[in-house]
């Protein structure tokens, strides 16, 4: 009986009520089947944990995989998201090219267009709403890039060129923005290829997937602590239930801080609102603005507008999941002034996913030892650059 006694704290949730699990032994079949020793342990069911279980089976069925969720549906960015189907936009590009180096910045793009080809392939039967609507990027005067904006749309063409084997990737598409019925926006540029999708059916998609591929996800389990002992890891849960593997895969994103300090994983809060529905809705379309901290498209004949975060930096360096006053405000006055400047309009939904960010942007692929990896950050844009994401997960693990 000894052995089966689990650490009282576990066994109460934050309110302090106690899991019924915690306190009844498991069954010897229990024991042979749903918790018997897994070869691969995944944390955290967002699109990197999923895809990444995906590809392990696809690369060899016979693992045993589970994967250990916190929420009762994936509650991260993975279906908080705006839904963009995306591989950069030229503001974004100039910016990171900066902050990465020209090399690095282009194969970010490369992986998160093939990523956006894989999710094609993979899920072409399932109805995640996929719709290559076009992309576009609007600026005003404002824009602290402009002139090597301008002067540099060709060579950024030139280079995507080599990845997506289009002539005009970036074209100008000035003469759209009144037809979109935009206001206070300068200038316009379209990406042809790019476009949207349903965050949650895409999500749900993946699940049944890897369901069907033999991968078990248990929901409400929320990782506490892990430790390698003699080449096996060990890993403690909400639910008083210790889950060994082989192998482990963190795929927290935002909340690895929780699990693995070093790392030094930055959160951060990403709002969202919906309007009502427009009558006559002229943009159709996934659009940024201002290096991506502004992002906005169609969902039917409604307006769905995220961002904001530079206008309160560090709050929204939060895992929290509420909406802020400030940011929400913001949101609301960017509709008013630039979205629907003639038209009236009330906001119906509200809410806000937490992203992660390493301090280069890069996204992160790693061993912490022998036992366990990381992989997490996709940063702001992880639609299209998780299925790559995964295929890296196998060539470290397998
Ligand atoms: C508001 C917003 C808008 C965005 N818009 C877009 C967009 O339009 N296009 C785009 O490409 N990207 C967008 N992104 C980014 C994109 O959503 C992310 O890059 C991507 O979803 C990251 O996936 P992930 O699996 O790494 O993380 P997540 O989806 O955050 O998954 C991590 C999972 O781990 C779980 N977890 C955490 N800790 C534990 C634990 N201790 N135990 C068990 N489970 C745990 C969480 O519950 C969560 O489900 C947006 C993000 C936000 C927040």
């Amino acid at each position: 009986m000894k052995g089966l006694r689990r650490n009282e704290d576990a066994m109460k949730d934050k309110a302090g009520i106690k899991n019924y699990f915690c306190f009844m032994q498991l069954s010897v079949w229990e024991r042979d089947s749903f918790f018997e020793e897994q070869d691969v342990i995944i944390i955290g069911s967002g699109l990197v944990g999923l895809w990444s279980a995906f590809e392990l089976k696809q690369k060899q069925p016979g693992l045993k995989i589970s994967i250990l969720e916190r929420g009762l549906i994936p509650t991260g960015a993975s279906t908080r998201n705006a839904g963009f189907a995306c591989f950069g936009s030229p503001s974004e590009l100039l910016h990171d090219r900066t902050l990465l180096g020209e090399s690095k910045m282009w194969d970010i793009v490369e992986m998160r267009y093939r990523g956006m080809q894989k999710m094609k392939n993979v899920l072409k039967d399932d109805f995640i709403d996929l719709q290559i609507t076009g992309g576009y990027e609007v600026y005003n005067t404002e824009y602290a890039n402009w002139n090597e904006l301008r002067d540099g749309i060709d060579g950024l063409n030139k280079e995507l060129k080599k990845i997506t084997g289009s002539d005009e990737c970036f074209t100008w598409a000035d003469d759209k923005l009144k037809e979109f019925g935009f206001s206070g926006f300068d200038s316009m540029i379209e990406n042809k290829l790019e476009g949207y999708l349903h965050s949650g059916k895409l999500v749900q998609a993946l699940l049944k997937k890897v369901q069907t591929m033999g991968v078990q996800v248990f929901t409400g389990v929320e990782v506490k602590q892990w430790q390698t002992i003699s080449g096996k890891v060990k890993i403690d849960t909400n639910v008083g239930i210790a889950f060994n593997a082989e192998q482990m895969l963190i795929c927290t994103n935002a909340l690895t801080a929780a699990l693995v300090p070093e790392l030094n994983i930055v959160p951060a809060r990403g709002q969202i609102v919906l309007t009502s529905p427009i009558p006559n809705l002229k943009m159709k379309g996934a659009f940024h603005y201002d290096e991506g901290f502004y992002y906005f498209r169609n969902l039917g004949d409604r307006i769905l507008l995220g961002g904001a975060r530079n206008k309160a930096f560090e709050a929204e360096q939060t895992s929290e999941m509420i909406t802020s006053d400030v940011i929400q405000q913001h949101l609301e006055n960017f509709i008013a002034q630039h979205l629907l400047p003639r038209e009236k309009f009330t906001i119906e939904q509200r809410w806000s996913g937490i992203m992660g960010f390493t301090d280069n942007k890069e996204p992160m692929v790693k061993k912490l030892n022998n036992n366990v990896g990381v992989a997490i950050a996709c940063n702001g844009m992880g639609v299209a650059l998780s299925p790559i994401i995964a295929e890296k997960v196998c060539e470290m693990m397998l």
